[in-house]
This record gives structure tokens, sequence and C-alpha cells, in this order.
């Protein structure tokens, strides 16, 4: 009983003097976890193969687990990013990747959710690590005219970095993107990048109106992932996920989506009915991105660009409807920070989330 007693005073003025102290405490905490953060580089850690993570998961739609569209791959050493939806930068700090070693950012297309953390993720590559020329900027046509006001966008910011912090941390000639417009061939496909171990193809995809859109196939050392971009169920990307390990695909359910229109129309709001009636005609239902993986044969399907966004628990299963059913293999509904890996040398297919 003493014991006790003696016990619990001990923990009684252990507890007092935490909360005496606090704040040099939470300091000496900071301390360790900034040099940690600071220090991470997860192109140094992973195996040699193919990487997939999600820096956004989501759509328009405000959705807690689940930002802007961005998808980040990782081929051996070299680290792209395809979109740059309003979360980008952020989850890719979180997910351990460091801005600055960005070797080149693909677009699918031009909607305004695939560009807008453009501006901060270029503005990042060029500061935290004074690169010295812009980051390559790989699109259909159209991507001069939006790099060219990313740039007009931001020149007056490059001014106040390079006369704050000085030419040699933030060389002026780093500063922002280099458009490097491609046009699909007849064959609507494009490689837009190639060496021995890498080959990454654009091909058009079925988004209309929006003219051009094309999603990306990545080829690594045997290993291979295609992501669809924004498009109606497309048979483009069928031929392109033929035997992929992974396909990255857009989804929206049209149920989910009604009851948005619905509720939009019962508030009179005519305006957003309206929007939710016409997305469902240029977007992919998670049964249909089913069919697709089942028919490539994939390895893995991981949805992204999740519409609507599911505030509610138990949602997830709603919006997969009879997906599950259609394709056989491994299924998820994307959220920010999941990861898979492709190792090379190997069949593996690999999840983690890494925030
Ligand atoms: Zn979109
Ligand atoms: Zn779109």
């Amino acid at each position: 009983m003493k014991r006790a007693v003696v016990a619990f005073a001990v923990l009684l003025a252990a507890l007092v003097a935490a909360y005496l102290f606090r704040s040099p405490l939470s300091m000496m905490v900071a301390k360790k976890v900034a040099a940690q953060r600071l220090a991470t580089d997860a192109l140094n850690d992973l195996p040699d193969g193919l990487h997939v993570g999600l820096c956004g998961a989501g759509s328009p739609f405000p959705d807690e687990k689940r930002t802007g569209p961005c998808t980040l791959v990782v081929a051996g050493k070299r680290l792209f990013v395809v979109d740059a939806g309003s979360g980008s930068v952020r989850n890719i700090g979180k997910m351990g990747f460091q801005h600055g070693r960005i070797n080149a950012i693909f677009l699918t297309h031009f909607h305004s959710d695939h560009i807008d953390g453009l501006g901060e993720l270029m503005l990042q590559r060029w500061a935290s690590a004074a690169n010295t020329s812009p980051v390559p900027i790989y699109g259909p046509p159209g991507v001069e005219t939006v790099m060219a006001g990313f740039m007009q966008a931001y020149e007056q910011d490059k001014g106040y970095r390079v006369a704050h912090h000085g030419e040699a941390t933030v060389p002026a000639s780093g500063f922002g993107g280099k458009p490097l417009p491609f046009t699909p061939g007849a064959d609507g496909r494009a490689v837009v990048l190639k060496d021995a171990d890498l080959e990454v193809a654009a091909f058009t995809v079925d988004h209309g109106p929006v003219h051009p859109s094309v999603g990306y196939r990545f080829t690594y050392k045997g290993r291979s992932v295609v992501i669809s971009g924004d498009t109606k169920k497309s048979a483009a990307v069928q031929r392109e996920a033929a035997g992929v390990d992974l396909l990255v695909h857009e989804a929206l359910s049209s149920p989910m989506t009604d009851l948005l229109r619905d509720g939009a129309a019962k508030a009179g709001r005519t305006n957003l009915a309206k929007i939710f009636e016409d997305i469902k005609n240029y977007h992919t239902s998670p049964e249909e991105a089913a069919e697709t993986a089942r028919d490539a044969k994939v390895g893995y399907l991981l949805l992204n660009h999740i519409a609507p966004p599911m505030p509610i628990p138990g949602l997830e299963k709603a919006f997969l409807g009879k997906a599950p059913g259609i394709y056989g293999g491994p299924l998820r509904v994307g959220t920010d920070g999941d990861f898979i890996s492709l190792p090379a040398g190997s069949k593996a297919i690999n999840f983690t989330h890494r925030f």
C-alpha cells in the first residue's frame, strides 16, 4: 500500500515537472524531429525499381484523405511527378521525398485541379536545392501557355527570393519550368522519354471536351505502371495497360454524384446541380475501371482522382459497387500517401502507406 502511494506520488511529480517544463521539452523533441525530417531522402533509401505514390488521390472535391491529383513515380534514382494538384508539395514532403530532386513533371491535361499546385511545386524544386536549370514540364500542346502564365505570375516572387537569399542560394537560371510539348502520333501515342532502362510513353485518352488529354505509361527494368489521367472508360488505357504491374485509374461514382446533384437541386443551387450532372459523362466508374483492369490483366488496380469525397465511414464499399466482383486482383480506393513498390528483377508488388 505504502509502495503504491510512493509510486503514485513519483508519477504525479513527473507529470507536474513535464507540464512545468513543457516548453523546453517540446523544443528538445522538435530539434530531433527537425533534424530527422531534413535529413530524410526517400530516394536514397528505396530499392532499385519502379515505385508509385499518391501525392494526391482526390479530385476538385474537398476530401480529408485526398487532395488534388498528383502521382509520384520513382524509376531507380529518378523522381517524376504526374500532375500537380493542390496538395502536391506538402504530400511529397510528407512522403519523405525532397522536392529539389524532382527530375521532371508530366501533365495529363490542363484542368485546373491538375495544375493548381504547380507553381508551388516548381518554386520548392528550385529554391530548396539551388537547381540551376528549370524543371522539364512534359505535356500535350498547350503546356507552353500554362507555363507562360505560371512564369509570369511568379516573376515578382523570383525577384524577391534572389534579392533576399542571393544568386548562389537561389540561382535565377533554375527558376520555374521549361515546357516540353509533345504530340501523339496517328496511333495516339508518343514516347516522351527513353533511355536504356526507362521509357515514358503518353497516350491520348477520352476526356472530351478536354482536348488534348493523355495518360502515361512508365516502364523501368521490366516493371510497369499506367496512369490513366482523366478519362471515360478508354480502349487506349486498356491497350496500354495490357499486362502492366500496376494500373492507377481515375474513378467517379455516379450514384454518389447523383446524391450531390439532388441535394444541390433541392437547395435551389441549380448551377451546381448542372455541374454534378455534367461531370459524370467524362469520367470512369469504379466498375468500368475494374473491367479495364480485368481485361488488361493488370497486377494491381489503384483507384485515384476519387470523386465524390467520402466523409462518412462505410462509403468505400458503396463507392466500389460491383468492382470487386469484376476484377479479381488487388484493388484499392487510393488515399494520399499510398505507395506501391515494384522492385527490379522481381514480380513483387508491395503496398505501404508513407504517412
Ligand atoms: Zn481532374
Ligand atoms: Zn479533367
